[in-house]
Formats: C-alpha cells, structure tokens, sequence
C-alpha cells in the first residue's frame, strides 16, 4: 500500500486521506495540534486503519502524542475504527455524542444495523468493529470547547443525518468540520450529494444543523466526503435545495410504489445529468439504495404515504 496522501490547511492542521478501498479522495480525518499533543477527528473505518496510521506518522507525529479522538459520527465510515485504534493510541480519549457512545463501548447494535444497509458487503467494506473501554469514552452534547494550538474546537450539535451528528468548529483555520451534516462533495467535483441514510434522518433536523453550521461563518468547509470544499460556503447555502430535490422525487416515486428499488431508480434517473458529467464515485459512500432506505423510512415514519400511521 503506498503511503497515503496528507495535506497541509493551514496553521499545522493536516487532512489525512485514508484511501478508502485503495482509493484516493473518499474517506478523509483531520489532524490538528494542541500545545502539547494532537487531536484527530474521524478515524474512517477499521479498513482504513493501516492508512490512518502511515498518516499520522507521515504528518511527523507519534501516535503517542494523539490526545484526543473526536468522530462526527458513529457511522462505520467514521467511527466504525475508533475501536481498533485504542492500543495504537495509547494516550488518546474518544469523543462522540452522548447517544452515540453507548454503540462504540457496544456495537452490537450498530453493526446489526450496518449490516441491515449494507447487507454481505459489510465486512469487506468496514470490517470488524471492536468496542472502546468505557474510560476511554467520552460523551459531547455540543456546546462544549477543546484547547488547539492556535485556537480552540467548538463542538456543535447537528442532528439530522443522524440524531447523534456533531460538527467541529476550528477557531484557529476558521474550519467546520461536516461530517455527513452537509452531504457528500468529492473532490474535482460540483455534484453536492445528499448524504440521508436510515435509520433517523430526520430533515428539520438537518436544515436547522445546516443553519447552526452557517452560523459559524467558515472560511473552510471541511468534509469527511471529502476535503476543503473550493466552494464551502456555496455548499452549505445550497445543500438544503439539494436534499429538497431529492425529498420530491422519493416521495413521488414512494407514493407509486414503497421499494427501495423504485425509489432509488428514480433517484438516479433525476441524477442522471450529474452522473453523466461526474460518474458514480459518491456511491459506494452514499449511494442511492441507501438513500432510499432513509427516504422511506422517514415518510413512513411521518404519516406521509398511505397507509404508514400518521
Ligand atoms: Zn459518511
């Protein structure tokens, strides 16, 4: 495996790419520094292991010094390698959502749910998930603020993909870290795809995260999916629009026929002028079954097709 690709933002703070199925420009975590240490957030998968750890050492930094570990999100692809980095790490504590630390201590449930998505590709695409000692494992609500060397990370709450979304404000580089919050947008690309998967999107949710996240008046918008955006505010501004576009045509597709198949047939067709200038590439990190799932779940789950309890 050739070492993988780390690039400078600015003030110290470096993107790791973790070649994500031996694939540039899918799946990033961010290195920054404190006084006296580092701070990493989003692991990537336990696929990705070897590749976050030839980054941290390609930054010039001993994992020893990695402090603390915050993820976005539980989601495989941003958490599912907290567990497998325990021992690699040894001085680090973990950080995630309140609701969501219970799944990395046991993640049982979040693997039967993983692989309710993503079916016999799972292991393959995330490997195993290991559990995170509980005094290890530390629970954010948002709100809450870490020392970086030249500024500070402002956690914020950002529901909506997920009921336990966070985002990172970096104070110092003036960067919000996006996780899932504000869809997928790879690089050399203008296609902004939303990122709405089962089991909880929740779309107030997710426009009022949007908001919270424009609030912060970033001058990078970083995503997990992936990188600085060359065009970061333009992204958040439009992503709502984006996710509504898709909404429509779910829900008229969901109103013919309730399968996932349909939807995510319609969903690809409304796609098809961005698929032909881009390709696919987003798919194996947001892909249109998945959306699906999450579209359909939600109206169900809202009364908004015939027959679903009101
Ligand atoms: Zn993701």
């Amino acid at each position: 495996m050739p070492t993988p690709r780390v690039v400078d933002l600015g003030l110290d703070r470096q993107l790791l790419d973790l070649d994500f199925r031996d694939t540039e420009g899918l799946v990033a975590s961010y290195l920054l520094p404190e006084d006296a240490g580092w701070t990493l957030v989003e692991t990537g998968p336990t696929t990705c292991r070897e590749a976050l750890l030839k980054g941290v050492g390609r930054a010039g930094v001993a994992p020893s010094e990695v402090r603390r570990v915050f993820v976005t999100h539980i989601h495989l692809d941003h958490a599912g390698g907290v567990g497998a980095l325990v021992e690699a790490f040894p001085n680090a504590e973990f950080f995630a959502h309140e609701v969501g630390v219970p799944h990395l201590i046991d993640p049982s449930k979040l693997v039967a749910s993983a692989r309710r998505a993503w079916g016999a590709a799972m292991d393959q695409l995330w490997g195993s998930v290991l559990p995170v000692p509980p005094a290890r494992m530390h629970a954010l609500r948002g709100g809450e603020r870490f020392p970086l060397r030249g500024g500070e990370l402002r956690v914020i709450a950002t529901p909506g993909h997920a009921k336990h979304h966070l985002a990172f404000f970096d104070t110092g580089i003036r960067g919000i870290f996006t996780g899932d919050g504000a869809g997928v947008r790879l690089e050399r690309s203008d296609h902004l795809r939303p990122a709405v998967p089962p089991p909880d999107l929740d779309l107030e949710q997710l426009f009022a995260s949007l908001e919270a996240m424009r609030a912060t008046d970033p001058r990078l918008v970083l995503f997990s999916h992936f990188g600085p955006s060359p065009d970061g505010a333009r992204d958040l501004a439009r992503y709502r629009t984006v996710v509504e576009r898709w909404r429509d045509v779910a829900l008229a597709a969901a109103r013919e026929q309730p399968s996932v198949d349909h939807i995510a047939r319609a969903l690809r067709s409304a796609d098809a002028a961005a698929l032909a200038a881009s390709g696919d590439r987003e798919s194996v990190i947001s892909g249109y079954e998945l959306a699906a799932m999450g579209f359909l779940r939600y109206f169900e789950t809202r009364g908004l097709l015939p027959g679903s309890p009101p």
